[in-house]
């Protein structure tokens, strides 16, 4: 059997350890791997709404030459990197103990290879850390401690990534009442009003998305969140978890998500939109399609609205292997997405099931 690593590779990648954060050049595409999506001349990438700078930067890497993998990592760590988003790296907002908690996956089509890191503390670049899971171990989902512990060993510094405005909105949070947090008594399916209803009137989710296919046809994408906030300390939600918050197969596309991250846990969602899309349908109705499931099975009433609809909202973005790319979501509110096509980086209308003012 041939040695997981050779005395070369050692040396080779030992030179390039202590990295830490230093975002490293794609190194795993061999020769031997075969890449049978149609050669792209500008490159593609999509993303949630937030991601017109991530798009920009994925972009510009991408139609480099490198691969999509390099492209959308670099994109999502300006907003890693970004104190003033509340949603995502430093900055981030903290669970109910008031630490900030980091989840992120990253997947390579043309390796089928992913990495995930789940409820990391104190780095705040965990798609760098999934990036490293998926080169630098056998495994693919890190959490806690032990990702903690693999990131310093990569490099990576420990800083305090919970900002004075997150500290501030924790504290008014820990000081409000009682039924505004995740902790739920003993309930049925048919009770409504349980835990009460506060995630509604707070800002509680973001998380970004990006996607791209570079110009060898690879496709990547990479999902990174601080979750939902102020959530039971060691909630891992759906962005570190492979079919759930990200998928990709590069012989069909890629999706990925943002919103209620136990939606998606419930329905493997993001693998659900590649399946679609394998099955013919593009990439805007295989988002609709994984919408309809995650209502379909939403039988909890304290999760439905007077119509039995959701209360919480998902959205799904999508990009398939020919280049076409699509996004939807539950409700209609900041139903927009991002497409980069290689000239025009703009925010695009994606579509919904519902309206929200209905
Ligand atoms: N999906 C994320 C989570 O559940 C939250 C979000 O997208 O806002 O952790």
């Amino acid at each position: 059997m041939k040695p997981f690593f050779t005395r070369r590779d050692f040396l080779k990648t030992t030179a390039a350890a202590g990295a830490g954060s230093a975002l490293l050049p794609f190194v795993s595409r061999g020769k031997s791997i075969p890449i049978s999506s149609p050669r792209y001349t500008k490159g593609l990438v999509v993303a949630s709404a937030n991601g017109l700078r991530a798009a920009q930067k994925a972009m510009k890497i991408i139609q480099s030459g490198s691969d999509a993998l390099d492209g959308v990592i670099a994109g999502v760590n300006i907003l890693e990197d970004d104190p003033n988003d509340m949603t995502i790296g430093l900055g981030g907002l903290p669970n109910a103990d008031g630490v900030v908690e980091l989840d992120a996956s990253v997947m390579h089509g043309p390796t089928h290879r992913a990495g995930a890191v789940g409820a990391l503390q104190n780095i705040k670049n965990p798609s760098i850390v999934a990036r490293y899971v998926m080169e630098r171990t056998d495994h693919v989902l890190l959490v806690g401690e032990g990702a903690l512990k693999f990131a310093k060993m990569h490099g990576f510094k420990e800083e305090n990534l919970l900002t004075e405005k997150a500290r501030k909105m924790w504290v008014k949070w820990k000081e409000s009442l009682s039924d505004q947090d995740d902790y739920l008594p003993p309930h049925s399916i048919e009770e409504k009003d349980v835990g009460g209803d506060w995630r509604g009137v707070m800002h509680t989710y973001g998380t970004i998305n990006c996607l791209g296919i570079d110009l060898h046809g690879g496709i990547s994408g990479v999902t990174t969140t601080s979750g939902m906030a102020y959530k039971v300390p060691g909630r891992v939600g759906d962005s570190p978890i492979i079919g759930a918050g990200l998928f990709v197969d590069n012989e069909v596309g890629a999706a990925g998500s943002t919103g209620r991250g136990e939606a998606n846990l419930l329905n493997c969602s993001s693998a659900m939109v590649v399946e679609y899309m394998r099955q013919g349908k593009s990439p805007t109705e295989a988002c609709v399609m994984a919408c309809q499931r995650i209502v379909d099975h939403n039988k909890e009433r304290r999760l439905q609205d007077n119509r039995g609809r959701p209360n919480f909202d998902v959205k799904f973005y999508a990009l398939n292997k020919n280049g076409a790319y699509g996004s939807a979501s539950i409700w209609s509110a900041g139903a927009k997405f991002v497409v980069h096509d290689g000239i025009k980086n703009e925010l695009h209308d994606a579509s919904s099931l519902y309206k929200s003012e209905e």
